[in-house]
């Protein structure tokens, strides 16, 4: 039982059950959420008390194994180490309007997307609640840099893992933890219907991301086997839906490949799919996964161009960490790799 998992209620619920006051509870969880490693440092709590919780639940904390900083926009991405061995990444950016994290939200991913390269591997485990506060939280200790954003885009699909994702949204924006907005706040899909009917019953002030790719059936199931499920169609009808019930504008990631993803026929059906939502597409310079077929596209640009001309709003993403492996999953695949090989005479 993981203490920096747990909301400010049930953590009261577990001193309650040692004799301790209402008011301990938020004590510790104040210490937890400012990234202590040990009871030692909770200074205004009895000693008996954290002899207690030190034998009883051990505080847990992710190690740094690689840590990489880009020398031409000084994105770091981190490689933690997490207590059972398992390793994941999160990437710290700098934009103008403050310090992003990306964070990761399971060991691995299932959802088996043709061009992303955390996925190659498959599924390990989730992630827990506290393990996703500790990348922000420990990313900002080591870094220095106040983070004021999150995104989870990460390694792992957040939908996946939704009630543990809901839970680190509680603890992150909590006033006394690191109270982040939820409108700083912005959460990447690749397309689980029941996930995003269930995160719009929730009326967070969160930005929703969908990673659309392609607005066609045929494209979107070649790429990205969740289509198979969940067809594009009914992801379409999903976005309308949770538009209705949370008036909030949804982003779309397309990430621009070569000849599959970038004819201006589907730039001119997504824009007739979006018709009464307002939309945003974030075009996304495809990133070169070595194990990938897909090639980035040339037609990024022109896209655009064709999306504006039906009135649809569209960025093409900058790139940052290029020269650092910072796009999602390449890091632990690198290290991946290199266990392996040292694994072989
Ligand atoms: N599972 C979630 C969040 C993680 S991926 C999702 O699919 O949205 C974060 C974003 O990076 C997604 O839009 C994903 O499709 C995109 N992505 C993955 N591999 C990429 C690559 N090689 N180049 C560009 N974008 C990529």
């Amino acid at each position: 039982m993981n203490l920096k998992s747990m909301t400010l209620p049930e953590l009261t619920a577990v001193l309650k059950e040692l004799g301790q006051p209402q008011f301990r509870a938020k004590q510790v969880y104040t210490w937890l959420h400012k990234g202590v490693r040990a009871y030692g440092e909770m200074t205004n709590l009895p000693k008996s008390l954290r002899d207690t919780l030190a034998r009883e639940y051990p505080i847990c904390a992710p190690k740094v194994v690689r840590r990489q900083e880009s020398a031409r926009d000084g994105t770091i991405k981190y490689l933690w180490e997490l207590s059972d061995g398992n390793c994941v990444e999160t990437v710290l950016m700098r934009y103008h309007y403050g310090n992003t994290v990306c964070i990761s939200t399971e060991v691995g991913c299932r959802m088996g997307c043709a061009f992303c390269a955390s996925t190659i591997a498959g599924k390990v485990r989730d992630l827990t609640p506290s393990e996703m506060l500790d990348q922000v939280l420990f990313t900002q200790m080591d870094s220095g840099r106040e983070i004021s954003n999150i995104v989870l885009m990460g390694i792992g699909e957040p939908l996946d893992n939704r009630d543990n994702v809901l839970k680190f949204l509680g603890l992150v924006n909590h006033p006394d933890g690191m109270h982040i907005g939820m409108r700083h706040i912005s959460l990447s899909t690749c397309g689980v219907i029941p996930g995003i009917d269930f995160l719009a019953q929730q009326h967070l002030q969160l930005t929703l991301s969908v990673s659309l790719h392609a607005p066609d059936s045929e494209t979107r199931s070649r790429i990205m086997p969740v289509n198979r499920k969940y067809d594009v169609e009914e992801l379409f009808a999903a976005c309308h839906r949770y538009f209705q019930a949370t008036g909030r504008r949804i982003s779309f990631e397309y990430a621009m490949i070569d000849g599959v993803n970038d004819h201006d026929w589907q730039a001119d059906l997504i824009a007739r799919k979006l018709v009464g939502m307002p939309g945003h597409v974030n075009l996304i310079p495809l990133n070169d996964v070595v194990e990938s077929p897909f090639k980035p596209s040339h037609r990024v640009a022109a896209f655009q161009k064709r999306l504006e001309s039906h009135g649809v709003t569209a960025t093409v993403r900058r790139s940052l960490g290029g020269d650092i492996d910072a796009s999602c999953g390449q890091l632990r695949r690198k290290a991946m790799e290199e266990k392996e090989g040292a694994g072989e005479p």
